[in-house]
């Protein structure tokens, strides 16, 4: 049997961190199994569904490489893959109608206020509502007046009846549902559109998936759709319901908590890799103590059988953390490449008139700096300032007797040693903190200020490879007067 997965999102939002995990979940599940996956735009709600919302979710995907071997775009054997078409090619009204044929299913043409009523009945009885099924029951001469002449209806299922559904879930185990708790659900909607719970059944089926894995919110849509799957006779695909991400406080992540959309990761520069290996372990616990996998690892790793059933948290520090550690680990030139792309627009000038040797030595300096990419543009200021700038900003600032005495030492060294490389800036200060007999602090941070007129800043040696002998020779002579 080939493992065939789905990720399922509705185009009505960005891509978010729950989602995105959904997504990575089940292609990981994929990969490990060689299985394939597919995706499916879930755009019934006409309202709400954007395409704007799709490119976001297909920008996620393509941002994490999660590559589809299914979908809207590429196609596949089992398409549309997209709802709104297979509304169009009437698909569900098919099935529907073959429910009702069936007796499982029937029409129903009581209205808002109608249904409305009926609640309100049974809340001051203290009851819990049930749709009324035989207000429905209606002859069948009538029942076809009444479709002929265009009144609205619904089409729903006949849910309630006095047994258990139990479903059985690769991660939380067995759950028990009581039917008589959950009232006749609506299959087809009055404007035409299939019902999520419907529209889910039919396509999973119909698209031959073995295996659906997707959030934990959905658990209570299980009995409705294991239901549906009984009255067609379908095959059952197996179900993982994955737990939810919390915030810090541990209440469902949502947009209060700050970034939830996935690009806004991948704008913040966030290296997939990095965010792949963190979401992966949002859920998932990897067997021993390491934290870093590559996607292949993670492939080869990944199974449910020990993905978690409590909530993650999602932790911004210790993602940041992470990302910090990849940026330090990736290859020097792709690390170049892509911080590069980072750089604001209005530094991006000034960043280009530099010759190549500088561009690059400043951005190494700030390597160690960075969790996220985009952080590049606070880093880098140091380095685009005008001699004006610098002369501003040192302002007030006052040296020592002691401060004069390691700049009057790092510039005899500088003439006898002639440095140009940030290694060789780096053994001069060795040298300076040893001969001065003082604390690295002591001795750094004059030096920094006198430079560059900043407290603080990317490493030290890089800054003054980066200036180079004459610029500071020039300003601690300055200084020094
Ligand atoms: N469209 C549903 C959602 O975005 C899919 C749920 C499922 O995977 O079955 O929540």
């Amino acid at each position: 049997m080939t493992v065939r997965v789905r990720f399922a999102p509705s185009p009505t939002g960005n891509l978010h961190i729950g989602t995105m995990r959904a997504a990575l979940f089940n292609w990981l599940y994929a990969k490990h199994h060689n299985g394939l996956f597919i995706l499916r735009i879930e755009d019934t709600d006409r309202q709400r569904s954007m395409p704007e919302y799709e490119k976001n979710i297909l920008d996620g995907l393509a941002w994490l490489n999660l590559n589809l071997d299914e979908g809207p775009i590429g196609g596949g054997p089992y398409g549309p893959y997209r709802q709104s078409e297979r509304i169009e090619d009437g698909l569900y009204e098919k099935y529907a109608k073959e429910l009702v044929d069936a007796g499982k299913a029937y029409y129903c043409f009581l209205t808002t206020e109608d249904i409305e009523q009926d609640k309100e009945r049974a809340k001051k009885a203290g009851i819990a509502y049930m749709h009324s099924r035989e207000r429905s029951n209606l002859p069948a001469e009538e029942l076809r007046q009444k479709i002929e002449s265009g009144i609205p209806y619904v089409i729903r299922f006949k849910m309630t009846e006095d047994r258990e559904i139990i479903m059985k879930d690769s991660i939380r185990g067995k759950i028990r549902f009581d039917c008589n708790l959950i009232s006749d659900f609506v299959l087809i909607k009055s404007d035409g559109t299939p019902s999520y719970n419907f529209a889910v059944v039919i396509d999973d089926s119909l698209m031959k998936i073995t295996h659906v894995i997707r959030g934990e919110d959905h658990v209570s849509n299980m009995p409705r759709q294991l239901a549906l799957y009984e009255a067609f006779g379908f095959d059952t695909p197996e179900f993982a319901h994955l737990p939810m991400i919390l915030g810090p406080d541990k209440s469902k992540l949502s947009k209060r908590h700050g970034a939830t959309a996935a690009t806004e990761y991948r704008d913040r520069g966030f290296l997939p890799e990095a965010f792949m290996n963190y979401l992966t372990l949002l859920g998932w616990s990897p067997v021993g103590e390491e934290e870093f996998f590559t996607a292949e690892q993670l492939c080869e790793q990944f199974d449910l059988d020990r993905v978690n059933n409590s909530g993650a948290v999602f932790d911004i520090k210790k993602l940041k953390w992470m990302n910090g550690q990849y940026i330090r680990k990736i290859d020097e030139n792709d690390y170049i490449a892509r911080v590069e792309l980072y750089l604001n627009d209005s530094y991006k000038a000034q960043f280009q008139q530099l010759p190549r040797d500088k561009q690059v030595l400043a951005l190494k300096a700030i390597r160690d700096n960075l969790d996220e990419l985009s952080e590049v543009n606070e880093y880098i200021t140091v380095f685009l300032e005008s001699s004006t700038d610098y002369k501003t900003a040192l302002g007030e600032i006052n040296f020592s007797e002691q401060d004069s005495n390691v700049f009057r030492y790092l510039i005899q060294l500088i003439d006898s040693r002639n440095p140009n490389s940030p290694e060789e800036y780096s053994s001069l200060l060795e040298t300076l903190v040893i001969d001065l007999e003082q604390g690295k602090g002591k001795v750094f941070k004059p030096i920094r200020l006198g430079v560059t007129a900043k407290a603080a800043g990317p490493n030290i040696s890089y800054v003054l490879a980066f200036f180079g002998a004459t610029i500071i020779k020039e300003r601690l002579l300055d200084l020094l007067k």
